[in-house]
């Protein structure tokens, strides 16, 4: 294997295995850069940010995102799959393409977070500014200013994307798909969050292509949020989605059979290689929006269904779906359904979100 690597492939990187050198040294790597025989150039800006240009390039500026959730493997290991034939020169480019391991530390413990969600955190939230930033502190002086890795994180890679986007002329296509897969089953086994637009119209050409590797589930979002994906279609105008791809497994547990068509959708989508997707109808999709959102209020907050439940289960109206003190929650509408129940988040964070289906039609271009 080693003899058939390019001259050019620094000593940290091994045998391509860019995952690998990202769990090595999970909270920070100084910049590298370097040339692969075949002409792209790869820079690495930090642990788990690797920026990929090839000699000749298309239109796309793409953002490949997993791990932003520790113990969200599936995706991670699509990633790493992919940076890998890069670098072996087995993947030939025909695009732009930053790719992002989100939080290793976490993947390291195999867990979510080490102590924050990342996706509360974006869009400035981790309220980390650029002078402080621009000094790099260590993670001690981190610590020691109360910032956790997490936030001092979604501060970095903003500035990655930022830097990733504007390092040629405006107006191309941007891209930011943010891969993740879920604590639980869900009805849809693949869906994706559409961050809000603030009324711009939905891209049909983007519901097309998903949908053209079973994702045709969508949750159409109302109002701004700190995810990842929302920080990549408001400040960056790119078409970004947050990607629920599946149930979350370890390292090494997954069915990657699951996972293939997403997989070779993004190989497409970044070598050139023409996707076939069906003209946009509505009927093809599943489209939601929240209905409404149900914070924990205080430690007696329990949810009133089987741990196991499926994202997207509907209930009939009057249901009782969660209790907090002195409050019962109880289905309103014929439809609602619910989605990421979560009871163990902190006080005042949202436990689920309550959906209902939705037409766009007339609102998408
Ligand atoms: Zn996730």
């Amino acid at each position: 294997m080693l003899s058939a690597l390019p001259t050019a492939l620094p000593q940290v990187l091994g045998d391509a295995d860019f995952l690998a050198f990202t769990l090595k040294h999970p909270h920070f790597y100084p910049a590298t850069s370097f040339v692969l025989q075949n002409g792209t150039k790869c820079d690495i800006w930090d642990t788990g940010v690797i920026c990929f240009t090839p000699v000749s390039y298309g239109n796309n500026d793409i953002v490949l995102s997993s791990g932003v959730h520790g113990n969200e493997t599936a995706p991670i290991e699509i990633c790493a799959e992919l940076v890998k034939d890069i670098l072996l020169q087995k993947l030939q480019l025909s695009e732009r393409v930053l790719f992002l391991f989100g939080n290793p530390p976490a993947m390291n413990a195999g867990v979510r977070e080490i102590k924050d969600n990342m996706n509360r955190f974006f869009s400035g939230a981790h309220q980390i500014d650029a002078a402080v930033l621009a000094e790099a502190p260590s993670e001690q002086q981190a610590e020691a200013a109360g910032l956790s890795f997490e936030k001092l994180r979604c501060a970095r890679l903003e500035q990655y994307v930022s830097r990733f986007y504007q390092a040629v002329p405006e107006g191309r296509n941007r891209a930011l798909y943010d891969l993740h897969t879920a604590i639980r089953g869900s009805k849809f086994e693949k869906f994706a969050v559409y961050p809000y637009l603030h009324g711009k119209p939905w891209s049909e050409q983007q519901l097309t292509l998903w949908a053209s590797c079973g994702v045709n589930t969508f949750l159409l979002m109302q109002t701004p949020a700190t995810t990842f994906s929302y920080y990549g279609a408001q400040q960056h105008n790119a078409h970004a989605f947050t990607l629920e791809l599946g149930k979350a497994r370890p390292f090494g547990q997954n069915d990657h059979s699951r996972f293939a068509d997403v997989a070779l959708l993004l190989r497409n989508l970044i070598s050139g290689v023409q996707i076939s997707s069906k003209t946009f109808a509505e009927q093809d999709f599943h489209l939601f929006e929240v209905y409404r959102a149900i914070n924990k209020k205080t430690e007696a907050f329990e949810l009133c269904f089987a741990a196991d439940i499926e994202n997207f289960t509907q209930f009939a109206p009057g249901t009782v779906l969660a209790r907090d003190e002195g409050i019962e929650y109880v289905v309103e509408q014929p439809g609602e359904a619910l989605i990421f129940p979560n009871a163990k988040v902190a006080i005042g964070q949202r436990a689920m979100l309550m959906v209902k289906p939705i037409s766009v039609a007339g609102r998408t271009a």
